[in-house]
């Protein structure tokens, strides 16, 4: 029997964490196993910085983590009832997930499948390549043993990933998106059948929910090595429903670090109009992530001056994190001018308020905004030096 010592491997948090998982499931009679990303990154002796534990039990969840609750101090718990999981949030760089071993079935491929209470054999086998298809075994006198029933180990040292079965890809085609995540982080190959499998499925992607996509696009941003990953899914166009071309990914080089958001202005800075405009749909996304998007791309396709007020002018509309956006992607003449905008021009404070205007005898009326200004303007340019200055003007300008 292969057994696996997992304390050389953690954090003494997170396995201090899982031996009070282990003697709670022991207690009440149930198995517990280690599944999933955790045991692959034991094997590649990738742990000791884990943030998600990721557990399967063979008994009742919600009775589990009753009692497991009170043995650990958490932040935030978050249960769901209909699948029988938990997520305790320790802290903001630990999580334990623990799920009921279950067996999933595919009402119609690209569809949520439908879950059924089983045991870790059938967990394994609903998982989507060998390599996350592994289980350490945390409870009994078997503590310790790696179930393998895919071969996960020889595929981690032959650095391939393959799927369980030949639908695995038209089942859930989100894993088309995983399998280049894997493939760019761990730098593995697809083995040959899985490589004939993954483009077959791509047929598919056209059923995902626009949900289901951008956690996926949500998730290669998360990556640490994000424009490769980025770069690898265009090239298999798994994002062409979306538009993504190849300067979209070139932008996503100038960005050293990535979120979300920052990441989808990237992509979308070259994009024509039409195309952006129904991101908002085909993601699903909150109106204030697609407004900055289109703030980025107009700006990323502005016409540059070096004239003070005029960059006032062409720049002031827009939100301070779409500038901050596009300064990062943005080169040359536009680069310069959006840093001088947000390092100079938009600090500087008008010399002359409405009050001032108002002591200097001119009433409130439609020319009053417009004179301000234009006083500004002057100011902005070097016209206007002081105070003194600007209320010379104002007699012009009257
Ligand atoms: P990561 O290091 O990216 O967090 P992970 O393996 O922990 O890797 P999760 O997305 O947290 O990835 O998923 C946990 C486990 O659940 C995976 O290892 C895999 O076994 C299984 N899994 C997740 N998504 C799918 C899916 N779409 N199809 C099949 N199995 C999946």
């Amino acid at each position: 029997m292969n057994k696996i010592k997992i304390k050389e491997h953690l954090s003494p948090e997170s396995y201090k964490l899982i031996t009070s998982a282990a003697k709670t499931a022991e207690e009440m009679g149930y198995s517990l196993f280690l599944v999933g990303g955790p045991v692959r990154d034991i094997l590649l002796n990738k742990a000791e910085n884990m943030k998600d534990i990721d557990l399967a039990l063979e008994g009742d969840t919600k009775s589990f983590i009753k009692v497991f609750q009170d043995k650990i101090s958490y932040k935030k718990l978050i249960t769901h009832e209909k699948f029988n999981t938990a997520s305790f949030e320790i802290n903001s760089n630990l999580h334990i997930d623990i799920a009921m071993c279950r067996t999933e079935i595919y009402p119609q491929p690209a569809m949520l499948p439908v879950i059924e209470k089983s045991d870790i054999s059938d967990d394994l086998g609903r998982r989507d390549f060998s390599i996350n298809a592994m289980a350490i075994r945390l409870t009994g006198k078997n503590k310790g043993e790696l179930l393998d029933p895919f071969e996960g180990q020889k595929d981690l040292s032959n650095r391939v990933i393959s799927v369980l079965h030949q639908n695995s890809f038209i089942d859930d085609p989100t894993r088309l998106y995983r399998a280049i995540r894997y493939q760019t982080r761990l730098g593995f190959n697809f083995d040959i059948a899985t490589f004939r499998l993954f483009l077959r499925g791509k047929i598919n992607l056209s059923l995902l929910t626009p949900e289901r996509i951008r956690y996926e696009l949500e998730c290669m941003l998360k990556e640490p090595d994000f424009k490769n990953v980025l770069s690898m899914a265009n090239k298999f166009e798994l994002f062409d429903m979306l538009g993504f071309d190849d300067t979209g990914i070139e932008y996503l080089n100038k960005l050293k670090s990535c979120d979300f958001e920052t990441g989808l202005c990237a992509l979308c800075a070259n994009m024509d109009k039409d195309n952006i405009s129904q991101l908002h749909e085909k993601l699903n996304l909150p109106k204030s992530t697609s407004k900055l998007a289109e703030e980025v791309n107009a700006i990323m396709h502005l016409k540059t001056s070096r004239i003070p007020s005029r960059i006032y002018e062409t720049l002031s509309g827009y939100s301070v994190k779409a500038i901050g956006i596009s300064s990062q992607l943005a080169s040359g003449e536009l680069k310069r001018m959006l840093n001088f905008y947000s390092g100079k021009i938009s600090k500087i404070k008008p010399l002359i308020s409405s009050n001032d205007l108002k002591k200097a005898g001119i009433r409130q009326s439609a020319k009053f905004g417009k004179m301000l200004a234009d006083l500004y303007m002057l100011q902005l340019d070097g016209k206007i030096s002081d105070k003194a200055d600007a209320m010379d003007k104002i007699r012009d300008l009257k």
